[in-house]
């Protein structure tokens, strides 16, 4: 059985993130999608538990897909659940040098571990979850850019963000 890991902070999932999952979906018979903490980024909007709810909404429909969330090293994560292959978007151009380092750094940590990156669709290129953030605290339509199933939690969030005196920054 061929597993991939597909793993990111989803914070919160965006339309090119599920375009990267149904399609990995479709190449592998198990998809892992695992929200990892990220202690590059500055705090996140939504908690690890959350970010797993969300995701499990958006891809109900797609039968081989399974939704974790780890602190763990990706490399020891991998090998725990005998995922061999890691997926990842490829943005343009931004993802590159970043991508790149962090394949060959978990292929040199596990040499079973390769990754595989799947180019972003054009219409989500210049997508990620902080411009989704941005545009959400100035109450643009984010149909384009969210699964619908998870716009009410995003707003409901900022909502409750705004009432509280937190800036977006
Ligand atoms: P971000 O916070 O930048 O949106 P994540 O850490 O959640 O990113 O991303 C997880 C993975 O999904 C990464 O491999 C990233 O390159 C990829 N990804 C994020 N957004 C997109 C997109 N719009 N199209 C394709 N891949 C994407």
């Amino acid at each position: 059985m061929k597993i991939a890991i597909y793993p990111g902070s989803f914070d919160p999932v965006t339309n090119g993130h599920r375009n990267i999952i149904r399609r990995a979906a479709s190449i592998f018979d198990r998809l892992i999608v695992c929200v990892m903490v990220n202690a590059g980024k500055s705090k996140p909007m939504f908690s690890q538990q959350e970010r797993v709810e969300m995701i499990r909404k958006v891809t109900a429909e797609i039968p081989n897909v399974e939704v974790d969330c780890s602190d763990e090293l990706l490399a020891d994560y991998a090998r725990r659940k005998g995922g061999c292959v890691i997926v990842k978007g490829l943005r343009a151009g931004s993802d590159f040098e970043n991508e790149f380092q962090m394949a060959l750094i978990n292929h040199k940590i596990n040499p079973n571990l390769d990754t595989m990156f799947l180019t972003s669709e054009h219409q989500y290129m210049y997508l990620s979850s902080s411009t989704v953030k941005e545009l959400g605290w100035y109450d643009v339509d984010l149909g384009d850019f969210l699964p619908a199933e998870i716009i009410p939690d995003f707003q409901k969030r900022i909502q409750s963000l705004k009432l509280g005196g937190t800036s977006h920054a």
